[in-house]
């Protein structure tokens, strides 16, 4: 690889969707952003920015299938001179939602890799396919270029077995592979170094809850700069309260839909994943149209929210006791750092665990992490926006790049 090389393309490869960003490693600009929505439709949809010269392009027509999603995406690049045949690529990322107990560490993909991906699908039905799709096409379209997987439960698999595993028979658990992997990993990571940077600490002296709310949300329990504990599960089901998720529920009452409702497992599948979360409770899940409703005086919404607040509340406690000591409560994701009114709300009445945020700082609005705790607060609060594609692509740049010349490439699983 030539020394030139500081390049990283980062994909993020969904059912009908695709994501990308590239960076340049030697200071962690971006150049190019830019996703491909609805694959496989009559109305796809390319939108790309070139950072560099601010020009957006967006490309309406069908795109078959992610082949053509990504060679698209290679010709806009390439109008912004930074095809994808550029020597300055020193390699492609992917994020991967699963990664099981086999994949702890962002790992260069070979064919071994790639059958390991392809084992888990039964654990990841949605995900996987996707993710192992962009890394074919990738593959196909620069199979000289070092492709690495990072994966979204590898920062999980440090979590102890007493938080890892169900209380059911360890048989039968082993047998299917049942067990709490937890998800949003890239972010947990991410947002955890962040604060302790925050602090001005380091990340093996500081003890974090991260609460990641986005669309999909999840919190985690980081001590030391290892996630013990993680609210998402076998799937991205468990835990908290979502847009269309419903999170933790009594797994009898799926039992009950099937056997009193009639439902089969894919609907109820379909009910709690897509239909349920505040989206189920209150027709809505943009958290921004959830708080304009209540302003309004809509009591729907305004037991969505507290339903929200509520299960968010019962983890920052449940995670207080599994940290013992907590350093620092993060927000992050589209809801932790834009809705004020949610982050108010979650440690409303916690100050006896130490947790409280100062109403001006609390509403500041900016992109930079920043605390919103009062000055003399025991546990600092603060909202870290995260930047999962900035962490795939650092891991990956870790794996591949030139930099000292003495990273491995090869299969490192
Ligand atoms: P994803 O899980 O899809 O990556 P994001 O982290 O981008 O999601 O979060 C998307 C969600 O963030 C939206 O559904 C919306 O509820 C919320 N959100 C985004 N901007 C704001 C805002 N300004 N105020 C409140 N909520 C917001």
């Amino acid at each position: 690889m030539s020394h030139s090389a500081t390049r990283v393309l980062v994909l993020n490869s969904g059912s009908s969707s695709l994501k990308y960003q590239l960076l340049d490693m030697r200071d962690s600009s971006r150049l190019a952003v830019g996703l491909v929505e609805r694959i496989g439709e009559q109305t796809s949809r390319l939108t790309h920015t070139c950072l560099g010269s601010g020009d957006t392009r967006e490309q309406n027509g069908p795109i078959a299938d992610h082949e053509a999603a990504l060679k698209a995406v290679a010709e806009e690049l390439t109008k912004d001179g930074l095809g994808l045949d550029s020597p300055e690529l020193a390699a492609i990322g992917h994020r991967v939602v699963h990664g099981g107990m086999f994949f702890t560490e962002p790992t260069v993909i070979d064919d071994a890799v790639l059958t390991e991906i392809e084992r888990l699908i039964p654990v990841a039905p949605l995900h996987n396919p996707a993710n192992l799709t962009g890394i074919r096409t990738a593959q196909a379209l620069r199979p000289d270029l070092p492709q690495v997987a990072v994966f979204d439960t590898a920062f999980h698999t440090t979590m102890p077995e007493s938080a890892a595993r169900y209380a059911i028979n360890p048989k039968i658990a082993d047998r299917y592979r049942i067990r709490r992997y937890g998800f949003h990993g890239t972010s947990h990571a991410y947002v955890s170094r962040a604060t302790a940077r925050l602090l001005g600490r380091a990340p093996e002296d500081v003890n974090v809850i991260v609460l990641h709310l986005g669309n999909g949300a999840s919190a985690s329990a980081v001590e030391g700069g290892r996630c013990v504990d993680t609210s998402m599960g076998l799937t991205p089901l468990e835990g908290l309260v979502m847009g269309t998720r419903s999170g933790d529920l009594d797994p009898a009452v799926i039992f009950h839909l099937a056997r009193v409702g009639g439902l089969s497992m894919d609907e109820i599948d379909t009910l709690l994943n897509k239909r349920s979360g505040l989206f189920g409770l209150c027709g809505d899940n943009d958290m921004r149209e959830i708080r304009s409703r209540i302003d309004e005086g809509d009591e729907e919404a305004r037991l969505a929210f507290d339903i929200y607040i509520h299960r968010l509340k019962k983890y920052i406690g449940a995670y207080c006791a599994v940290l013992g000591r907590v350093d620092a409560v993060a927000f992050t994701a589209g809801v932790g750092e834009n809705a004020a009114s949610v982050r108010e709300a979650a440690v409303a009445g916690l100050e006896g665990l130490g947790l409280a945020v100062d109403p001006e700082l609390n509403a500041v609005r900016t992109d930079r992490a920043r605390l919103i705790s009062p000055a003399a607060a025991r546990v600092a609060v603060a909202v870290v926006p995260t930047d999962e594609e900035l962490e795939i692509a650092t891991q990956t740049y870790a794996l591949v790049g030139t930099g000292s010349g003495s990273a491995p490439v090869g299969n490192n699983s």
